[in-house]
């Protein structure tokens, strides 16, 4: 029999709410207190202080005929580059995550004041249009000629726009979007199917998703119509299929695609969306990742699924940054739907091991690739001069780390992530502090604040990892536990002062490579070692700039090891400080810490370990 593709006939919109099973607290009512994620926001935080408004603007002024003295940015934002504009869209959204972290007024000033410039803008491009390129590049669009990728760059501006509206509470963006989603209506909407399909070939970003998010807070179908036709169907009919037809795809340039499958699932309950979405997600995670949890390989999927080891030989550009956070965002829709916590032990592994660490302690600078080959080192962006895509993730990545520690349901809340932080659940009365200092503390301490005693369920995740645990409540041991990669359920009233303190020991672990058992990664808990291999030779020419390590620059001879036993314990040796190991018995030894630590270093994630 003839298998009939998922998305065959035309797709008709129909809103239907799908009932989330969980949802995140809003980031406002969520505070991070310490640790390296309260780092990482400050050094996020300064970068963005650095960049002034004016620059950030100047090529939506120059494009639409107004004056400009700013200084242009160079990299990717120079004033002739054809992604120009984009690091402004996420700029936008970055203001708006850091407003809704940290209630900063000033942060939601500068992002007010882009939104009106902008809007400036738009209005004197006619109304709708709004972008620092000129029409002329839709042309070539519209033409298939060689054009970079002008729909991807308008989704950051409308994204950008959004999240002001959503999370700063922006009127005036909301209208901008409008406008422009007016305009990105018109021109689709008088292209055949066949050519959409034909246009679809050019990266768009997430266009279906920032329509459907459009549709949902105006209640417009409209706008979700105009979604659909940023449907790719050649992409989404193997995923609804449970097929992996992967090999060959730019990564990132799909990875938003699905995000905005998911969230049409959710507007519209049409399950073909939810199983892309599913599917999409359980296959990258399963076949496509690396220990860290990053994905790609210069940008694609270059081989079959679960051949890695063939994969990391292709280049020492392994892992975009933008695939970790856009992975993160798709898991985010999918654990809303579910409340599954091993979606959490996927999310743990890529912020603790992708995320942390990929941002320049000195300067808030982040990645691009983050590179898995041996030897390897890690880049960062210039000031001014690069403005990757990555840039523009990076600078909303750390901008956002509160979004997902904590969720809600009617029964009480989930505890996902173990960061200092606190959650203000106002409308219940109730204030959770979290205290540890988890990855190097193996567990978490919860403290209960309640305007009166009130019955709830506390969720607490037990990860993948766990070598047992234990939980005590004000001090008395509780004789249940749960099983790894589920919650431990504690139901009872609650009083100020109560205290939950869980312990989650953790063991050296290894994970090989699927197509090669002896190209392995070291892991303590949910922590991804590396070698240190020093720092000689490597300059600030090498580090700040490259997009990724420039290897044949500079040759290193990585060693390999010799496994004592099949249990890493026995040749892997606690060393001097927490999360600090070192091998015993080789010719080279080495000290294995967290790769979420080393900077301005050479290091090896995977080595060749023979028996
Ligand atoms: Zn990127």
């Amino acid at each position: 029999m003839q298998e009939v593709p998922p998305f065959e006939a035309p797709l008709e919109f129909k809103r239907k709410d799908v009932p989330a099973k969980a949802e995140p607290f809003p980031m406002l009512q969520v505070r991070i207190t310490g640790g390296v994620y309260k780092d990482a926001q400050e050094w996020n935080r300064g970068y963005m202080e650095r960049l002034p408004a004016d620059r950030l603007v100047h090529n939506f002024r120059v494009n639409a005929g107004l004056d400009s003295t700013a200084k242009p940015f160079g990299g990717w934002e120079e004033p002739k580059g054809e992604l120009r504009g984009h690091f402004t869209g996420h700029f936008l959204s970055a203001s708006a995550l850091l407003y809704a972290s940290t209630g900063s007024k000033d942060v939601k000033a500068k992002g007010d004041e882009m939104v009106a410039e902008l809007a400036k803008c738009q209005a004197k491009l006619g109304g709708g249009y709004l972008s620092a390129f000129p029409r002329e590049f839709w042309d070539r669009l519209d033409r298939r000629v060689q054009v970079w990728a002008p729909f991807y760059t308008i989704h950051k501006i409308m994204a950008g726009m959004y999240d002001m509206y959503r999370l700063a509470g922006n009127q005036q963006a909301l209208e901008v979007l409008q406008g422009m989603a007016g305009w990105a209506d018109e021109w689709t909407g008088a292209k055949t199917e066949e050519h959409m399909q034909n246009i679809l070939q050019t990266e768009y970003g997430g266009m279906n998703e920032v329509l459907y998010n459009l549709a949902a807070v105006t209640h417009d179908d409209k706008w979700a119509k105009a979604g659909d036709r940023f449907t790719k169907k050649s992409f989404f009919n193997p995923l609804a299929l449970r097929r992996d037809e992967l090999r060959g795809l730019h990564v990132n340039t799909h990875i938003p695609q699905v995000i905005g499958a998911a969230r049409r699932y959710e507007i519209s309950g049409d399950m073909r969306f939810h199983d892309v979405a599913d599917y999409f997600w359980y296959e990258v995670l399963t076949a496509r990742s690396y220990v860290t949890g990053g994905t790609s390989n210069g940008e694609g999927w270059l081989t079959p699924p679960r051949q890695l080891a063939a994969e990391l030989k292709r280049s020492v550009a392994t892992a975009e940054c933008c695939c970790a956070y856009n992975m993160l965002k798709l898991t985010r829709h999918l654990y809303a739907w579910t409340a599954d916590p091993r979606y959490f032990d996927y999310y743990e592994r890529t912020l603790i091991n992708h995320r942390i660490g990929t941002i320049h302690p000195d300067n808030g600078h982040t990645q691009y690739y983050l590179s898995l080959t041996p030897g390897a080192w890690k880049t960062f962006n210039t000031e001014d001069n690069s403005f990757w895509c990555c840039t523009g993730t990076g600078v909303e990545e750390y901008a956002k780390l509160n979004d997902s520690i904590y969720w809600r349901d009617a029964d009480g809340i989930y505890v996902n992530l173990f960061v200092p932080s606190g959650v203000d659940w106002a409308e219940k009365g109730i204030h959770v502090r979290q205290e540890t200092s988890f990855p190097e503390q193996a567990g978490t301490k919860l403290t209960m604040k309640v305007a009166k005693p009130t019955h709830m369920l506390v969720r607490l995740r037990v990860p993948e990892w766990a070598q047992g645990g234990g939980v005590k409540i004000n001090g008395k041991s509780l004789e249940t536990f749960a099983a790894p990669s589920s919650y431990l359920t504690i139901s009872r009233m609650w009083n100020t002062g109560d205290h939950i303190e869980l312990s989650l020991p953790m063991a050296l672990r290894v994970e090989s490579m699927p197509d090669d058992a002896n190209l392995q990664a070291f892991l303590y808990g949910p922590v991804v070692l590396a070698g240190d291999l020093g720092a000689e030779g490597l300059t600030e020419a090498l580090v700040t700039g490259p997009n990724a390590p420039q290897m044949r620059r500079l040759p290193l001879s990585v060693p390999t090891l010799k496994a004592a036993g099949s249990d890493p314990q026995s040749w892997i040796k606690p060393g001097d400080g927490p999360l600090t190991f070192h091998t015993a018995g080789q010719q080279k030894d080495v000290t294995l810490v967290p790769l979420n630590r080393i900077f301005d270093m050479r290091y090896s994630v995977y080595w060749q370990v023979t028996a």
